[in-house]
């Protein structure tokens, strides 16, 4: 690899061999015009095609280009994360490879991380070519992340980011996460958040990826960092914290009740009701039966974060570099 590489573009794919070369020759006639010393990490997450075939042969025509190649398909994040692993440029881009991002967004975007200092650019597709049923989920994405995270980005889930290296080395991603990339970011200590215009074309070749099932999937996950960024590896200290309370209260009432049944007994010497017949007795105990459990699911959630190993671990089939070859 040439020393002191100055961009990296991660490029995820899954059964997109149409759109590769085209793609390719485009980023390559940017980054020579503009003179940016570049490398190419294509990771094919599983595609079906032959998108495998193309990147192979693009490797073996141009020094520029890495190939990793997942076992089966993981998901986007999965396949950003491992190109994140492996990238050396200095500033690091991802882009999405159905060339509906433009590789002429590139210059200014490298501009913006080492000259203004950006840690993070995300792009913003003002104009999308996108159909409805895809931009109205998106909205609602966008405004609920923007509330739950406090970081005013218009457009989350744009597939054109700009990174410092550092970036990308600090943090993980995985599931449906790539959405929230610039949560993670800010997460690990890298506030420097900005937004560029970017053009986006529709997409040219193939259908897209994603359905709505993958926007439930990506708000449990914002749920699911909204809970770590506060309770890190901790979940005892939440759940064991409600359920201590509720088993607190709904003993409490047991109690106070079980005195009340005895003070009738023992001192009014008159048969009492039933504690059983009341029915605030049964909303007490199965208050403190849930507290119980509530208590015992923060216990395990802690037990199993601490023994999670750190990294997800992806299967590869294999993985390429131009020079390597014989
Ligand atoms: N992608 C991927 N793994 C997947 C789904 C998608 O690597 O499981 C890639 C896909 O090939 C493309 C990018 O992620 O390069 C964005 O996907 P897509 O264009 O389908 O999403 P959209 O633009 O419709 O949001
Ligand atoms: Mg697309």
């Amino acid at each position: 690899m040439q020393n002191n590489l100055q961009l990296s573009l991660v490029i995820p794919l899954f059964n997109e061999e149409e759109s590769l070369p085209e793609l390719f020759s485009w980023i390559k006639k940017v980054c020579t015009r503009e003179s940016i010393s570049f490398e190419v990490i294509f990771v094919d997450d599983g595609s079906k095609d032959k998108s495998w075939e193309v990147v192979s042969s693009l490797a073996e025509e141009h020094t520029e280009v890495r190939g990793i190649r997942f076992r089966r398909n993981y998901g986007k994040s999965a396949a950003l994360n491992e190109g994140f692993a492996i990238a050396e440029g200095d500033v690091v881009i991802t882009m999405d490879a159905d060339l509906q991002d433009s590789p002429e967004e590139i210059p200014d975007l490298i501009k913006m991380i080492v000259e203004d200092g950006y840690d993070l650019v995300s792009g913003w597709k003002k104009k999308r070519y996108d159909p409805l049923s895809k931009t109205i989920p998106t909205k609602l994405f966008n405004a609920a992340t923007r509330k739950m995270s406090g970081i005013y980005l218009h457009d989350f889930n744009c597939g054109l980011k700009a990174y410092k290296n550092d970036v990308v080395k600090s943090i993980e991603v995985y599931g449906e996460m790539h959405r929230y990339i610039p949560v993670l970011s800010k997460r690990a200590g890298f506030t420097k958040i900005g937004e560029k215009v970017v053009q986006h074309q529709a997409r040219k070749y193939g259908t897209s990826k994603f359905g709505f099932e993958r926007f439930l999937n990506g708000f449990l996950d914002l749920l699911t960092i909204t809970f770590v960024s506060k309770f890190g590896k901790r979940p005892m200290h939440f759940f064991g914290l409600i359920g201590s309370l509720m088993f607190l209260l709904g003993s409490l009432v047991t109690v106070w009740m079980g005195i009340q049944k005895l003070y009738y007994v023992f001192y009014v010497k008159e048969s009492a009701r039933l504690i059983t017949d009341q029915p605030i007795f049964y909303v007490a105990l199965t208050l403190a039966i849930i507290g119980v459990q509530f208590f015992l699911a923060g216990f395990l959630g802690e037990l199993v974060s601490r023994n999670a190993p750190d990294r997800n671990v992806y299967l590869y089939r294999e993985t390429i570099r131009a020079e390597e070859k014989p």
